[in-house]
C-alpha cells in the first residue's frame, strides 16, 4: 500500500472511531436525561414553602460576562445574590472568571457570528470584602458557565461555603457537567450539602428559599424559588435561554438539544408550561439566566421591589 493511501485510511479509521465514541457518549446522555422527570410542585405548595416571614430582603445580580449575539440581544453570565437581614447572603450560580469567559464565548462567536465575550470581573472581584458574607450557594446546573466563578470567592473569605444540591444534582452527571463539577471540586473553600425533601427541598439556614429538581437541560438541573419581600422569584437556569422562548413556548434548536447538550425536549416543554404558569401571577417573576435584556428590565422596574 502506498504511504499516502495508508495515511488516508488511518485518518478515516480514526475519524470513524471518534464518531463512534461520541455517538456512544451522546446516546448514554440521552438515555439518562430521558429517565429523569421528578414531580413538580404546585404554585400553592411553593408559596407555602417560602412564606417564612424571615426570608431574604434583597436580590441583585452580578454580571460576570456578557456577549452580544445580535445587535439587540446579549447573553449574560450572572450570579444572583439573595441577602437576608443582617447581611447574610446566598448566591445562585456564580458565572465565570474573566479568562474562562473569553474562551467560553469563542465557539459561540464561530458558530453564530456573535461578538467576543466581554468579561466584567469574577463574582469574587465584584463582591470584594462582601464575599465573606456569602454563607451558601446553589447551582441551577453544573455547566462551567454557571460554576466557574465560585472559586473566586475563596481567597476573600475564611470558613467554608456550603453548596446545596438536590439529590439528582449530587448523583447524576454527564459529559457536559463533569468539567463544571471539577471546577467546584477544585475550589478549596467549599463543602457539599445534600438536600432532603422533594418535590420541594427547603434550604436549611436560608428561610424563604427552596429548590426543585427539574431535569430537562441537565440531569441535575434545579429551579430555585425565593420569596423576597412580597415577590416570588423563580430562577429557571437554562430551561430556556431567553424570556421569549419561555413566553412563546419555543424549543431550543434541534441540533443543540441533540448534539451540544443532550436534553429531553419533552421534559423541557413540561417545564416551560410549569414556569409560564408560575410567571403569570402578578407578584411572581421567572428569571432566565442568560437573558441580559430581560434581567435589565427586571432590575430596573420600580414596580418590582427588592431588586437593587
Ligand atoms: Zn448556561
Amino acid at each position: 500500500m502506498r504511504p499516502m493511501r495508508r495515511l488516508l485510511l488511518s485518518a478515516l479509521a480514526l475519524f470513524c472511531l471518534g464518531v463512534l465514541v461520541l455517538g456512544i457518549i451522546l446516546t448514554e446522555g440521552h438515555l439518562q436525561i430521558r429517565g429523569i422527570s421528578p414531580a413538580l410542585p404546585s404554585e400553592a405548595a411553593l408559596r407555602t414553602a417560602v412564606a417564612s416571614g424571615e426570608g431574604p430582603r434583597h436580590l441583585y445580580s452580578i454580571n460576570t460576562a456578557s456577549q452580544a449575539v445580535t445587535p439587540s440581544q446579549s447573553m449574560t453570565f450572572p450570579a444572583f445574590v439573595l441577602e437576608w437581614p443582617g447581611g447574610r447572603r446566598f448566591i445562585i450560580d456564580a458565572g465565570m472568571e474573566p479568562e474562562a469567559a473569553v474562551e467560553f464565548g469563542k465557539p459561540i462567536e464561530w458558530l453564530t457570528g456573535a461578538d467576543p465575550v466581554r468579561p466584567h470581573g469574577s463574582v469574587g472581584e465584584q463582591m470584594g470584602a462582601e464575599s465573606q458574607t456569602v454563607a451558601g450557594a446553589g447551582f441551577t446546573h453544573l455547566h462551567s458557565d454557571h460554576t466557574g466563578g465560585l472559586r473566586s470567592l475563596c481567597p476573600l473569605r475564611d470558613g467554608q461555603l456550603a453548596i446545596f444540591q438536590v439529590p439528582l444534582q449530587a448523583d447524576e452527571q454527564n459529559h457536559t457537567t463533569d468539567p463544571g463539577l471539577t471546577l467546584l471540586l477544585d475550589a478549596d473553600c467549599v463543602r457539599f450539602e445534600r438536600l432532603a425533601g422533594g418535590p420541594i427541598y427547603p434550604i436549611p439556614g436560608f428561610p424563604g428559599l427552596v429548590a426543585v429538581a427539574a431535569g430537562g437541560h441537565t440531569p441535575g438541573s434545579t429551579v430555585f424559588v425565593a420569596q423576597v419581600g412580597d415577590r416570588l422569584w423563580i430562577f429557571s437556569g437554562d430551561i430556556t435561554n431567553s424570556r421569549s422562548e419561555l413566553e412563546l413556548d419555543r424549543a431550543k434548536s434541534f441540533f443543540y438539544s441533540l448534539l451540544i447538550v443532550p436534553e429531553d425536549p419533552e421534559r423541557l416543554k413540561i417545564l416551560r408550561a410549569w414556569l409560564r404558569e408560575l410567571d403569570r401571577a402578578p407578584d411572581a417573576t421567572v428569571v432566565v439566566s442568560h437573558d441580559l435584556e430581560a434581567l435589565n428590565l427586571q432590575g430596573e422596574d420600580p414596580a418590582i421591589p427588592g431588586w437593587r
